[in-house]
């Protein structure tokens, strides 16, 4: 199958959360299972250096009302070379120190930047590439379905194209004011509550999930929860309507990257069969460059995030006082608002001997702290898949999670019987709240302190569980022949 992939962000070029992992892992994994695939993304130029842009293989231009956009079209492939990316270079939108937010503020052209980008898309899958499927992810791409239906209404080389939509957040819709409409080069007609209108503006997010031959998100119980309304952010009817044309795959991790057999940017490599000692001295390592006192008996937390209320940051907040009271030690790496960063760092000050907040964007010490923590916290508020708690599988560092999303897909509570049948793997508690929380982290010292063995077999569960993307990617052929079905 031929398929084009579109997303804002792929790592390595840019990231700034999990679609960035998802749009290069799945791209990754479905040119391992034969496919064609061909990943187009903003061509960022502070963040893809010059010689990493490939060489020039054409351009686009975009009609827009007061004036014609041109890109200039990179080619270049991500690395293992399976797969084909087509950067879009458009300094005026792209050429910025942040991908979507500076200085706090999402930038006031956000909805021109990607309405081009979405179509300048279309434009290559009329001439450059022509796919099968086009997979479009998370609101920056979603004007791409309408795109798509209204060019095959008109004929042409996208008659056959089948479309899905992928929801990595209900959080970010991409809702701009109505007059956006003439930037979308979308037929007025489509400007409805079927699809395109939502509350008088144009939400880029709901155009996808409503015109799409297929939507999926990035869980199955996340694909659940945003059909209610405490987790649709007013999307939930549309999702509903689609019915069993909206699906739920959990991400896999790409194993070529986030494997501690063989991760460069650890201080020692390990598998299952070694992680005691691997883990011992990753820790150690860690607690030195995080300027902790190496401990090793104290029980070390990680956690990598945005640091935003959805991540379960005021849990923290509530909680960390009374659990810091323990023989424990907490690393915390991320970004995000002001108040939870001023927070943590309070935090470092109040206890410099247990906790280290790192304020920054740090891809790898995300790698060594997920190596050298003994326990990973995601308290999340809701979590459409996340990546971190898998990660946290795939190095032997349980997770401690709120059931929700792909945390209740990934997380096996640790009891008797999920330790008598070999699945525990983690720690989770089911409400979202302070109390739930604490006891859950209770439960989890108290395991790690005083019962290693079965501490040693949760560690074990989780790294020899299978994260790949190997299964999830066959699921999503399985969402691209449905689409195709639609259309052929
Ligand atoms: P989300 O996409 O909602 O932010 P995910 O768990 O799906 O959450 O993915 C987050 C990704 O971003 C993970 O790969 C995580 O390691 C990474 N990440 C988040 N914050 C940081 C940070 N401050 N430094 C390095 N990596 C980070």
């Amino acid at each position: 199958m031929r398929i084009m992939m579109v997303s804002s962000e792929a790592v390595p070029f840019a990231k700034t959360g999990g679609l960035a992992d998802v749009a290069s892992g799945l791209s990754n994994a479905l040119a391992e299972a034969g496919n064609e695939v061909v990943l187009v993304m903003p061509c960022y130029r502070r963040f893809i250096p010059e010689d990493q842009r490939g060489s020039v293989v054409g351009e686009v231009r975009i009609d827009f009302p007061s004036t014609t956009i041109e890109a200039t079209v990179y080619e270049t492939r991500l690395p293992g070379d399976l797969v084909k990316v087509l950067l879009i270079d458009c300094p005026s939108f792209f050429d910025r120190s942040g991908l979507y937010v500076e200085g706090g503020s999402d930038y006031a052209d956000n909805a021109e930047r990607f309405l081009f980008f979405s179509r300048a898309a279309v434009e290559l899958a009329r001439t450059l590439f022509i796919p099968d499927v086009i997979h479009a992810n998370d609101w920056q791409t979603g004007l791409i379905p309408a795109l798509v239906l209204q060019s095959r209404e008109q004929g042409g080389p996208l008659q056959d194209v089948g479309t899905v939509m992928t929801i990595h957040n209900m959080a970010f819709q991409g809702q701009f004011p109505s007059w956006q409409m003439m930037n979308t080069g979308i037929h007025p007609r489509f400007f409805n509550w079927r699809q395109l209108e939502f509350w008088g503006h144009l939400n880029l997010l709901k155009a996808g999930i409503a015109m799409a031959d297929q939507v999926t998100t990035v869980s199955p119980t996340y694909a659940k929860e945003i059909c209610r309304p405490e987790f649709g952010y007013g999307l939930d009817p549309v999702l509903e309507y689609r019915g069993d044309d909206l699906v739920g795959i959990l991400n896999g991790v790409d194993m070529t990257v986030w494997n501690p057999e063989i991760d460069p940017r650890i201080e020692t490599q390990y598998s299952a069969d070694t992680v005691e000692e691997g883990k011992a001295r990753c820790k150690a390592a860690l607690q030195t460059e995080v300027g902790l006192p190496e401990k090793p008996e104290a029980m070390l937390f990680g956690m990598i995030s945005r640091l935003t209320d959805q991540k379960g940051l005021d849990l923290i907040t509530l909680k960390a006082g009374q659990f810091l009271g323990a023989n424990v030690q907490l690393v915390v790496l991320g970004t995000g608002e002001e108040r939870h960063e001023n927070y943590l760092r309070g935090l470092q000050e109040s206890h410099p001997e247990k906790v280290a907040a790192v304020i920054g964007f740090d891809d790898a010490l995300a790698h060594r702290i997920e190596a050298g923590a003994d326990a990973y916290l995601m308290p999340s508020q809701f979590e459409p898949c996340g990546l971190n708690q898998q990660y946290s599988l795939i190095y032997g560092t349980p997770p401690i999670v709120n059931a929700v999303g792909g945390l209740a897909d990934s997380v096996v509570d640790t009891n008797s019987e999920t330790l008598a049948n070999g699945t525990a793997n983690g720690f989770q508690f089911h409400h979202y709240h302070g109390d739930a929380f604490l006891d859950t982290v209770w439960r989890a010292v108290g395991l790690y302190q005083h019962f290693r063995d079965d501490w040693r077999k949760i560690v074990d569960h989780g790294m020899r569980k299978d994260s790949s993307w190997s299964g999830s990617a066959r699921n999503y052929i399985d969402v691209y022949e449905r689409a195709l079905d639609r259309v052929r």
